[in-house]
């Protein structure tokens, strides 16, 4: 059977640990020999007791916990083309030629980069006998099959990205507590959320919560949204509201391009209105605790899907992710979807907002 390793890599994100499970799982049913790599692309440079074999139970009493329990990184070192011919050499070694990577865009990016330069890593193997002519022939192709784990749902692509929906649980938990304790103390609360580029948490936890303004990285408000988000917290007020929760992503932005963060709306509200105005600040309790039910069926299908393209990949087969269309796992080209992501952070460092959304959208 097929050499198979799994790793997580990036931010962790709950569902992660449901689809290594699959991963592992489905390999073995399939007849494949399944590796973990640990401590993401890190354990993969480094070789020796970050690669280990997985059986059917190392994987048991995992579906539930949050994060990976496999470890992840950022890994400098594979970066460089001196890590991955390091990386290379202990897959070689062990008889991997087939990736399941989780993690986000950088981590699928790097994926794809090892995989084109992999005969030429090899060949330099070969030319440094570290590795012999009858292994280079062996092993000549790598296959990879990637799976997005990020909270943020920021990657074109795939309808949810593993690990937003817990995300959302928690930041639903938390609005409700803000909202009971604002009502008593006739209170505004600011709550800011996970979402650097893509303000996807805080539109759901926005529409989801009755708040009655919401600052996403997207989609910047007009220039005067000082004077209409005070008229708007002033409304609500006169017409009976005993508070206002105003949600903002970690990533807003004006239509220049500039931060808008909770201490600035705060000041508005406050010197304006003088109400009472508080902020809250999420922070990590929003990519801990347990996968919802969805995250973790979501981990399976898609680890479990990852397995069968892998299985089925010959020389010829492009690298893919594995994506949620409607409620369908699909297979879709890896570089495609990277490009259409970097392509929306573009047309937002250049300011086209109506254009990001538009891209964005198609995802
Ligand atoms: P997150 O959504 O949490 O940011 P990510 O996968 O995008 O997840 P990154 O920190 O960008 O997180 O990438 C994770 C790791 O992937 C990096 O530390 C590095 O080891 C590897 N990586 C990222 N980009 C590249 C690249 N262009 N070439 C090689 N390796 C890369």
């Amino acid at each position: 059977g097929k050499g198979i390793a799994v790793f997580t890599s990036g931010g962790d994100s709950q569902g992660m640990n449901a689809a290594v499970r699959a991963v592992v799982r489905m390999g073995i049913y399939l007849g494949c020999k399944v590796y973990f790599i640990k401590e993401g692309y890190q354990g993969m440079v480094d070789g020796g007791k970050y690669i280990v074999e997985a059986n059917w139970s190392s994987v048991s009493s995992i579906i539930h916990k949050g994060g990976t329990v496999i470890g992840s990184a950022r890994c400098m070192d594979f970066k460089e083309r001196a890590g991955r011919l390091k990386a290379a050499k202990n897959l070689v070694d062990r008889g991997i030629t087939n990736l399941v990577v989780i993690g986000g865009d950088g981590s699928l990016t790097g994926a794809d980069l090892f995989r084109q330069e992999w005969s030429s890593l090899l060949e330099e193997l070969v030319a440094t006998k570290k590795i012999t002519v009858d292994q280079q022939q062996k092993y000549r192709t790598l296959q990879i099959a990637g799976l997005v784990g990020s909270i943020d749902n920021d990657f074109c692509g795939t309808d949810m990205t593993i690990g937003t929906d817990s995300a959302l649980h928690r930041i639903i938990e938390a609005c409700d507590a803000i909202v009971s304790t604002a009502y008593s103390h006739q209170r505004t609360f600011i709550m800011e959320v996970m979402g650097r580029h893509c303000g996807y948490l805080a539109i759901v936890a926005a529409l989801t919560s009755e708040a009655d303004y919401v600052f996403v990285p997207e989609s910047p408000p007009p220039d005067d949204w000082q004077k209409r988000l005070c008229d708007k917290l002033e409304q609500e007020r006169q017409m009976g509201q005993r508070l206002n929760i105003i949600i903002v992503a970690e990533g807003a932005i004006d239509r220049n391009g500039d931060a808008i963060t909770a201490e600035m709306i705060k000041k508005v509200v406050v010197d304006n209105l003088q109400q009472d105005t508080r902020i809250t600040v999420l922070g990590h309790v929003q990519r801990g605790g347990n996968p919802s039910a969805f995250d973790r069926i979501l981990g399976c299908r898609m680890g479990a899907e990852a397995v069968m393209a892998l299985v089925e990949a010959d020389e010829n087969t492009e690298p893919c992710i594995i994506s949620l269309d409607g409620n369908q796992a699909v297979r879709v080209p890896l570089m495609d979807c990277v490009k259409r992501t970097k392509a929306v952070a573009q047309a937002m460092a250049d300011k086209k907002f109506e254009l990001a959304v538009e891209l964005r959208g198609k995802s």
